[in-house]
């Protein structure tokens, strides 16, 4: 138990919508909720962005592979990329691809026909402000790609945006919360209470996971909004898992320590599934993998054979990428609808909303499958569905307002030295924060102690942690990581999870020997993530460091201090 001098907000007995779940759809409908006057009260079990919203590729895309077989989804996901632009122009920046074509038999009718494909999503780019494609010869592709190293018919460029999936979520939550919404982290659904004879839903029963707090909070209206739990999350009503059936697909990605390419690169696998090679903020990504997921929600981890999976895919294109530093990994589970027999990649990435009055809940929702790039709209869809049933006529308004940030743009070099902070530190503050990254200013000005550089692989200063530690709902070092990216560059958490620890303890008032311990399992974390990426020589240095910094720090096994 966390043994909390500043306890977390105390939750409502009473509100209209109790949503289950923290990912981006559940933070997108309580906000929208919010933005319709209703009373909501979000639910989240481990921390915002915790399961696929925080782990996802962060493409805000119109996905060209759904193209031929859902352009209903490239459709969709286009329009509210949008509008995502247009509420948090702060946290989308430009991923330009290159898909490099293989020189061989055919490649020049290949190549041809990909253009033609291309010609066809560009249609869609206007919608997302995206650039037509090209198609390049190989002498192009070489200047502008010189890491290629293949026989190269030529290749295709296009345009797509990436987003951070833990900010995206964690502006949703906050304005949410602005608009009157409760927003729980680290609390968990356990029951989804019925009564009368029709079982209407009558409200959740819930348990802060830190605190062991309990309670129960009634409303006529629940919303799963609980991704891959869906299936266990209905069970906690007592549907049959099957009532909010999804196919859970895991997917992997592979952080290495530095920008590989200039471009994200595309390429095939050996079982022909296109994944790609990213640069994103100062390191690159590298996935994804598409499997039938039958594990622990709470636990998804890489493996070592799906690390070579990928890396070997992009060898034949890149092959400097062996020589690469994997600096960690990151695995979710993608919420996908159920169906029986496609294989992971060909199936619908639409989504779904059930009303399981038809199960014999009235009162209770599930939404199934989507995509981060149209969150909004599903959210939308969900909102429009429940707000009647409560007697609000209040319409959608999540496209047009802005998401907190999001309100103007600010200047990073004129911002850096209005407020004398660091060009770089001012550039990241307002990735993250938009124009609120004003307010950490003034946090970080008030106090010299404040402006120290806490993460100095992404410029985090101790200002900025306690800000998210005071408006953005973190309670431990792992949540304050997820929304910062602390401890998520070269150094893995070395140099600076023992200090964000004595920030966490300070600022929630807890015993200094709990936040040394919350940075303990945060390395442990991390040392987690790197080691499928790892060799055993590694591996075996990789133990002995975490070791010394446990020793160090006073933490013995099992996390005593
Ligand atoms: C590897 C991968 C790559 C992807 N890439 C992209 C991409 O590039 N672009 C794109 O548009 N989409 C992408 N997606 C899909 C996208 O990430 C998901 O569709 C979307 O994030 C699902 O959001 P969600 O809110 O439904 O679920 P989640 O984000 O999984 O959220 C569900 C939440 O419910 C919480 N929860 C569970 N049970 C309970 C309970 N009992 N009480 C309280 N809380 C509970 C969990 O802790 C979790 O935080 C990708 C997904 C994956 C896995």
């Amino acid at each position: 138990m966390q043994p909390h001098n500043v306890p977390p907000p105390s939750p409502p007995s009473e509100t209209d919508v109790v949503v289950i779940g923290g990912g981006v759809n559940g933070t997108g409908v309580a906000r929208d909720c919010a933005l319709r006057g209703l009373r909501v009260a979000l639910l989240e079990r481990n921390d915002l962005a915790f399961g696929a919203s925080g782990n996802s590729s962060g493409m805000i895309h119109g996905g060209p592979r759904y193209l031929t077989d859902n352009p209903s989804v490239t459709r969709l996901s286009c329009v509210d990329s949008g509008f995502i632009q247009r509420i948090a122009p702060h946290l989308l920046f430009r991923i330009p691809f290159i898909m490099p074509i293989a020189a061989g038999l055919g490649s020049r009718v290949y190549l041809t026909l990909v253009d033609a494909f291309f010609g066809a999503y560009d249609r869609f780019q206007p919608l997302k402000r995206g650039k037509p494609h090209t198609c390049l010869t190989p002498a192009e592709t070489l200047q502008i790609e010189p890491g290629i190293r293949m026989a190269l018919a030529g290749s295709i460029t296009f345009d797509e945006w990436g987003i951070d999936g833990s900010r995206l979520c964690t502006a949703n939550a906050v304005d949410a919360v602005e608009h009157g919404a409760s927003v729980l982290v680290h609390t968990t659904a356990d029951r989804i209470l019925r009564e009368g004879p029709q079982g209407a839903v009558t409200g959740v029963r819930f348990r802060d996971r830190l605190t062991g707090r309990s309670g129960s909070i009634r409303a006529s209206i629940v919303v799963n909004a609980t991704g891959a739990w869906g299936p266990i999350t209905a069970s906690l009503a007592g549907l049959p898992p099957r009532s909010a059936a999804v196919r859970p697909g895991k997917g992997i990605h592979v952080v290495f320590d530095r920008r590989l390419s200039n471009h994200a690169v595309s390429v095939t696998t050996i079982d022909n599934r296109l994944v790609f090679v990213e640069p994103w903020q100062n390191v690159s990504v590298l996935g994804t993998t598409d499997t039938d997921f039958y594990g622990d929600l709470d636990c998804v981890h890489a493996t070592a054979d799906e690390v070579r999976y990928l890396v070997q895919a992009v060898a034949r294109v890149m092959p400097s990428i062996r020589t690469a530093r994997i600096i960690g990994t990151f695995a979710g589970v993608r919420p996908t609808l159920h169906a029986w027999g496609p294989i992971p990649d060909a199936l619908s990435r639409e989504n779904e909303i059930v009303d399981h009055a038809g199960h014999g809940a009235p009162g209770l929702f599930s939404m199934l499958g989507g995509k981060l790039a149209s969150y909004r709209a599903f959210a939308e869809q969900m909102t429009d569905r429940i707000a009647p049933v409560l007697g609000c006529s209040a319409t959608c308004t999540t496209h047009q307002r802005p998401l907190p940030g999001g309100e103007e743009t600010i200047e990073p070099a004129a911002f850096a030295r209005a407020h004398g902070i660091d060009p770089v530190a001012a550039r990241r503050l307002i990735y993250r924060h938009g124009s609120r990254a004003a307010r950490i200013a003034e946090l970080w000005n008030a106090d010299a102690s404040r402006s120290a550089i806490v993460c100095t692989c992404e410029a985090i200063s101790d200002a900025e942690i306690r800000f998210v530690l005071r408006h953005e709902f973190a309670r431990t070092v792992d949540d304050v990581a997820r929304r910062t990216r602390m401890g998520m560059g070269p150094c893995g958490g070395m140099r600076c999870a023992l200090r964000c620890g004595a920030i966490v303890a300070d600022e929630l008032g807890l015993d200094p020997r709990e936040g040394l311990r919350q940075a303990a399992s945060f390395l442990s974390r991390m040392a987690r993530s790197r080691l499928p990426g790892l060799g055993p020589v590694q591996a075996r240095q990789e133990a002995l460091a975490i070791a010394l910094l446990r020793s160090q720090a006073g933490i013995h096994p099992g996390g005593r201090s």
